[in-house]
């Protein structure tokens, strides 16, 4: 493909959010606070990183529809359950499930922005999920485009 260069500069805009979660689990839909973000940033182009500063949780893109976040809680249960004879309790934590769950999610999504808008389909949004929650977690937000 041909590369066309508009003259244009790339900009960025980095946003945190502080979460702290009443429940140690947790799924938050932060889909409005991204498109905040990208507001903020004036980009009308391009994409955005969204991303759990801990190792914890996970950010993931998935429907809203009622029943689902039960499904997945419990579908991350029978694959990273909650054990207590994890190796990484050695070290004293009890939260060696939530390493794993961390890691079945995954940490970070690119969302695409096309004319100013997320560029998702009509069921897409956006979680942030807490497996070690009651306490301040942060999520990144950068906004990268023209
Ligand atoms: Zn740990």
């Amino acid at each position: 493909d041909k590369i066309v260069k508009k003259g244009k500069t790339m900009k960025f805009h980095t946003k945190y959010l502080w979460v702290h979660t009443k429940n140690i689990h947790d799924y938050i839909n932060i889909t409005r606070d991204v498109e905040q973000a990208l507001y903020e940033s004036g980009i009308n182009d391009g994409m955005i990183l969204v991303s759990a500063m801990h190792i914890t949780a996970g950010i993931y893109v998935n429907d809203a529809e009622s029943g689902l976040i039960q499904d997945i809680e419990k579908w991350l249960e029978d694959v990273a359950p909650f054990n207590i004879n994890y190796k990484h309790h050695q070290t004293g934590e009890t939260n060696g499930d939530a390493h794993l769950k961390s890691l079945v999610i995954g940490h970070e999504i690119i969302v695409p922005v096309t004319d100013g808008r997320l560029d998702f389909g009509t069921w897409q949004q956006i979680y942030y999920a807490e497996f070690d929650g009651q306490r301040d977690k942060r999520i990144l937000i950068k906004v990268m485009g023209e």
